[in-house]
């Protein structure tokens, strides 16, 4: 038994504690926040196995160039003097070719599935009741060029052994037949479940306590005392904490705390938005809306749009200019729904941490004997979650793990 402590308690910190107690060590969460907000909150609660591509595709940073001058796009890179930020950029450029998305596809399937699967098992024990549904995803498009991309995409999916196809109109209108749709087309997902996220923060958190993990909110865990590799202790801004094992899952903030240790983490903020409607809006699938990359979710009493990457540092601002973009988008593709201003007004953000190759940080550095890094998870964090806390439990507790850990190496080189 090994005396833990996880540094961010979003989902994989949580999910990481999950795992680290049933292995039967004693876990203790810190975090900055009252753990009720950010990204793991207002996610599109999507457990999406057909999201093979990484963001760092082919033609993506054109499109970034091009959006940077569009106060409404659906992804925005802010240029700054910063060199971290400037790091990353070419480490994401780099990354951005079919070479790279040929190797990761398979790696972002296999643990996508294996987490899918995870979240199923942790829904059937007793104690969680959260909402998770296996309805799967249309990807629904409005243009021509769009249906044929994702058509690709589908393809490609289904040659990884996926559930996906092209669906006619028609039997769109027979899957989601109380709601109009303005689209020239769709591919279908079949493969993809969907949750309530915040009702699985809930579950999982009261889940934890009841089995004896602590868990220090509003406490900022703010240096690390390290000394011959290893960490001897870290500070919070209360008090000083020793464990045998540290587990990084800070998120976005990350790379701030992995200095301590000499890593430089690449990683960059991308923002995103939520907006809940409580309306019934007759939306029974998830969907994205393609052109628009806008997420929607029917979750437990509501339904969630949810969209942008904004990577322009660490900061919840909401962006009225793009919360508008999502609920306009919204009545683009479903002309029937127009949501209120009051509704835009309680618009949410959160920040996905962004690796530059759409691949996360999972293992330990060789910097450091007793920490574990996971994060870099970015728009697939939820998805990955239980999978990312198996493998990390799997680390500490010297076992073979589920899945190789070579691709997710902290240490990789970019
Ligand atoms: C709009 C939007 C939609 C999304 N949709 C999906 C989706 O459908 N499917 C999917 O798979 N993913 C989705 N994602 C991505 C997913 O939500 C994230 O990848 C995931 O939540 C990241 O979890 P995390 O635990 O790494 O980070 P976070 O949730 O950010 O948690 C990190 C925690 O660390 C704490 N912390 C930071 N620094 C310190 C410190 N020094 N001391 C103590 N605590 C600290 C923070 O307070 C925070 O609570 C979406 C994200 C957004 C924004």
């Amino acid at each position: 038994m090994k005396n833990c402590i996880i540094i961010g308690g979003g989902v994989i910190g949580l999910c990481s504690a999950y795992y680290l107690h049933k292995e039967g060590h004693e876990v203790t969460i810190v975090d900055q926040s009252n753990l009720d907000f950010g990204a793991s909150y207002v996610n599109a609660g999507y457990l999406s196995p057909s999201h093979i591509i990484p963001l760092s595709a082919p033609g993506v940073m054109k499109k970034g160039l091009k959006w940077m001058f569009d106060s409404s796009s659906p992804l925005y890179i802010k240029p700054r003097l910063d060199l971290d930020f400037l790091k990353w950029t070419w480490a994401f450029n780099k990354s951005c070719n079919a070479n790279h998305v040929k190797k990761a596809i398979p790696v972002i399937k296999d643990i996508a599935l294996l987490s899918q699967e995870l979240y199923d098992d942790i829904k059937e024990s007793e104690h969680f009741n959260f909402h998770l549904e296996k309805k799967g995803l249309f990807m629904l498009c409005q243009t021509d060029k769009m249906l044929e991309e994702e058509i690709e995409v589908a393809e490609m999916a289904r040659e990884e052994g996926l559930d996906a196809k092209e669906v006619s109109l028609d039997e769109l209108k027979k899957l989601e037949p109380n709601i109009a749709l303005n689209v020239k087309g769709a591919t279908y997902f079949k493969c993809d479940s969907h949750t309530t996220p915040g009702e699985f923060m809930e579950d999982m958190k009261a889940y934890l306590k009841a089995n004896g993990v602590k868990i220090l909110k509003n406490e900022r865990v703010e240096d690390l005392e390290v000394e011959k590799g290893e960490i001897k202790s870290i500070k919070t801004n209360k008090q000083v904490l020793k464990a045998d094992e540290f587990v990084l899952t800070a998120g976005s903030w990350s790379s701030l705390l992995s200095k301590k240790i000499g890593l430089n983490l690449l990683l960059q903020a991308g923002k995103g938005y939520r907006i809940n409607t409580q309306k019934s809006t007759g939306i029974t699938i998830p969907a994205i809306l393609a052109e628009a990359k806008v997420a929607v979710t029917p979750m437990n009493g509501f339904t969630r749009f949810a969209g942008t990457m904004e990577i322009a540092g660490i900061n919840h601002d909401i962006n009225k200019v793009r919360v508008e973009a999502i609920a306009k988008a919204a009545t683009r593709y479903y002309p029937e729904i127009e949501l209120s201003q009051e509704e835009k007004d309680r618009a949410a953000s959160g920040l996905r941490p962004v690796s530059p190759d759409g691949l996360p940080y999972i293992g330990k550095s060789k910097k450091c004997k007793n920490l574990s890094i996971a994060t870099g998870h970015a728009m697939m964090g939820w998805g990955m979650a239980t999978a990312t806390g198996k493998l990390v439990a799997e680390v500490i507790s010297d076992k073979k793990t589920s899945l190789s850990l070579t691709p997710f190496n902290p240490d990789r080189a970019f």
